[in-house]
C-alpha cells in the first residue's frame, strides 16, 4: 500500500485483517516511525485495535522503503493524495511519481491499483508512463474507494459494493479473489472498464454533494417562507424514490473529498467541452452555505433584539427556565408546527435575523456592510463558543471544514473565539495557534461567551446540560448549524435559539 494516509492505512489494515500480508509504505518518516511504535496518526473508531492485532500477528508492517514494499508484493495499491491544483483539477503529481517509482522497483509481474480518487483516464496515463520504464509485465486497475471517515472500518469490511475497473480479465480475477472475504454479505463486486470505474467515484460524490446542496437550499428557502425543514425532510425522505440519507441541512459539505472531487469533475468536464451546469451550481450553493450561519449571527447582532439580551437573561425564571416575557409562543407548540421566532416583550424577531439570500453574497461581505460605519462590526468584542471543529463527527479531519470559515470570518470581524471538539483540537491548533482559545471540554468553552455556535454534530453535544450551559454563557443565545435541539425545548429553557431552516 503506497501512501499510508486515511485510505491507505484503513484499506491496508482491513486487507491484513482478512489474512493478507500487507506492507504500508509512506514517504512521511515521522508517520511511519509512529506507526512502527504502535501509535496511530489519525482518529478512526476501531482502527487502532485492528492495527495492533494485525501487527502482532505479523500480517501488517510499515516502511518508508518503496522498492522493498514493491518487490515483496503482487498487488501494489497507490493511495496517495490527489489534492486540488489552482485551476481545480486534480494534482496527479504524487500518483505519477509513485507510478514511476513502482516501475523502477518492479522485478516481475505486478498488479498496480489506483485507490486514490483520480480523474477519468488516469489508469491509461499510468499504463503509458510505466511502459517506458519497465520490461516486466503489469496490469493497471482502478479500484475507487467509497469509505466514509468516521465509519471507515465498517464501510471497508462491509462495503455496499466494490468497483473494479480492469481492462484485462486476468487481473479482474486477482482482484475478485482479494475482495472475496468482503463480499460475503452479498454486496456486488462490479467489474467494468477503468474509465467507468474512475467516473463512478466522481459520480457518487457529485450525487451526494448534490443532495447536500439541494437540502441546504430548501432549508434556506424554509427560512424565507416560514416552513420547517425538519418536517419537509421527513415528508420527502419517506418517498422510496428519494430515501432518507444525506437530507440534513447544515453548513455545507467539507472534508478532504467532496470539495476537491467536485472541483476536479467540473474541470474534467470543461476540458471535454461539456459544462456541468448542475454540479457547478452545487459547488456555488455550498460556498454560500458556509456563510449562512455567520450571516444569521451578524444580522442578529445588528438587530435591536441584541440590545435586549440583558433583559432576556433577567427575564428567565431560574426555577423553570421559562422566559417570562415570551408573549406569542404557547409552550405547547409542537416542534413540527410553523411558529415564528422567539419573541421578547411581544416583539417578533425581525425578518432579517433569519433570512439569508443566495442571490447575493452574504450581507456582511457586501459593500453596504463595509460602508456602514467604515466597516463597523456588530460582533466586535463579542465572545463566541464553538462546539465542533471536525468537518463531521467521528473524525479529527478539519480539511475544508465549515468551522474554519466561521472562525476565520468571526476573527476578522473582531470577535473572540473559544472552541471545543472531542478529537480535532490538535489539528485546529495547527491552523489558528493562539489566535483562539481551546476549552478542556465543551462546557469550559462556554464560559463568559456571548453565544454558542454549534458547528459539528458530535453525539456528546446532542443532550447537554442546558441549565449548566445557561449558567456558563453570558447570554443564553445558541446558533445551531446542525438543527440538534428542539426549538420548543430551547424556548422553554429560555434560550434565544437560531437553527437552519426552522424559523
Ligand atoms: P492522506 O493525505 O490522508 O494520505 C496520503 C498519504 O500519501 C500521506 O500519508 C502522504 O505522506 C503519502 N504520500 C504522498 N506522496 C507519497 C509518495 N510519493 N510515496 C508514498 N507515500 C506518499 O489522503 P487520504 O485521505 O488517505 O486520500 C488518499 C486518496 O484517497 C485521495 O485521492 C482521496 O481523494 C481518496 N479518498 C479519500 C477518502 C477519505 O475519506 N479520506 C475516501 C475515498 C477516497
Amino acid at each position: 500500500m503506497i501512501g499510508t494516509g486515511y485510505v491507505g492505512l484503513v484499506a491496508g489494515t482491513c486487507f491484513a485483517e482478512t489474512g493478507n500480508d500487507v506492507i504500508c509504505m509512506d514517504v512521511n518518516e515521522e508517520k511511519i516511525t509512529q506507526l512502527q511504535k504502535g501509535r496511530v496518526p489519525i482518529f478512526e473508531p476501531g482502527l487502532e485495535e485492528l492495527i495492533r492485532r494485525n501487527v502482532a500477528e505479523e500480517r501488517l508492517s510499515f516502511t518508508t522503503d518503496l522498492p522493498w514494499a514493491v518487490q515483496s508484493s503482487l498487488i501494489v495499491f497507490i493511495a496517495v493524495g490527489t489534492p486540488s491544483s489552482e485551476d481545480g483539477s486534480s494534482d496527479l503529481s504524487y500518483v505519477m511519481e509513485v507510478a514511476r517509482s513502482i516501475a523502477g522497483a518492479m522485478d516481475g509481474y505486478r498488479v498496480i491499483v489506483t485507490k486514490s480518487t483520480v480523474p477519468i483516464g488516469t489508469a491509461q496515463k499510468i499504463r503509458g508512463e510505466i511502459s517506458s520504464l519497465t520490461r516486466f509485465q503489469y496490469d493497471v486497475v482502478s479500484n475507487p474507494e467509497f469509505l466514509k471517515e468516521g465509519a471507515a472500518i465498517e464501510d471497508f469490511m462491509k462495503p455496499a459494493r466494490v468497483v473494479i475497473g480492469a481492462d484485462e480479465v486476468r487481473v479482474a480475477e486477482i482482484m475478485k479473489e482479494l475482495y472475496a472475504p468482503f463480499m460475503r454479505t452479498g454486496a456486488p463486486l462490479l467489474v467494468m472498464d477503468t474509465r467507468s470505474a474512475e467516473m463512478t467515484k466522481y459520480a457518487a460524490n457529485a450525487m451526494l454533494a448534490t443532495r447536500i446542496s439541494f437540502m441546504n437550499e430548501i432549508a434556506n428557502l424554509c427560512d424565507h417562507v416560514g416552513a420547517n425543514v425538519n418536517m419537509v425532510r421527513q415528508g420527502i425522505g419517506t418517498d422510496r424514490r428519494i430515501g432518507t440519507p444525506f437530507l440534513f441541512p447544515g453548513l455545507g459539505y467539507g472534508g478532504s473529498c467532496f470539495p476537491k472531487d467536485i472541483k476536479s469533475l467540473i474541470q474534467v468536464a470543461s476540458e471535454n467541452d461539456y459544462p456541468l451546469k448542475l454540479i457547478k451550481a452545487v459547488e456555488e450553493v455550498n460556498e454560500l452555505q458556509k456563510h449562512v450561519l455567520i450571516n444569521k449571527i451578524i444580522r442578529f447582532y445588528s438587530s435591536e433584539l441584541a440590545g435586549d439580551l440583558e433583559q432576556l437573561k433577567n427575564s428567565v425564571n431560574t426555577e423553570t427556565g421559562h422566559p417570562m416575557t415570551a408573549a406569542d409562543e404557547s409552550a405547547g407548540t409542537p416542534e413540527g408546527d410553523y411558529s415564528y421566532g422567539f419573541s421578547l416583550d411581544g416583539k417578533k424577531l425581525p425578518d432579517m435575523a433569519f433570512k439569508s439570500s443566495n442571490q447575493e453574497l452574504p450581507s456582511y461581505r457586501t459593500p453596504k456592510f463595509r460602508e456602514s460605519g467604515g466597516g463597523h462590526s456588530p460582533v466586535a468584542g463579542k465572545i463566541f463558543s464553538i462546539w465542533g471543529l471536525a468537518f463531521k463527527p467521528q473524525t479529527d479531519d478539519i480539511r475544508e471544514a465549515p468551522s474554519l470559515t466561521i472562525i476565520d470570518q468571526l476573527l476578522k470581524l473582531g470577535a473572540t473565539i473559544q472552541v471545543y471538539d472531542p478529537e480535532a483540537m490538535e489539528e485546529t491548533r495547527k491552523i489558528f495557534g493562539n489566535k483562539i482559545r481551546y476549552g478542556k471540554n465543551n462546557y469550559e468553552s462556554l464560559k463568559d461567551a456571548d453565544a454558542l455556535i454549534l458547528v459539528t454534530e458530535w453525539n456528546e453535544f446532542r443532550n447537554p446540560n442546558f441549565n449548566k450551559m445557561k449558567r456558563l454563557l453570558k447570554y443564553p443565545v445558541v446558533f445551531d448549524g446542525r438543527n440538534q435541539y428542539s426549538r420548543k425545548e430551547m424556548r422553554e429553557l429560555g434560550f434565544l435559539y437560531f437553527s437552519m431552516g426552522r424559523p
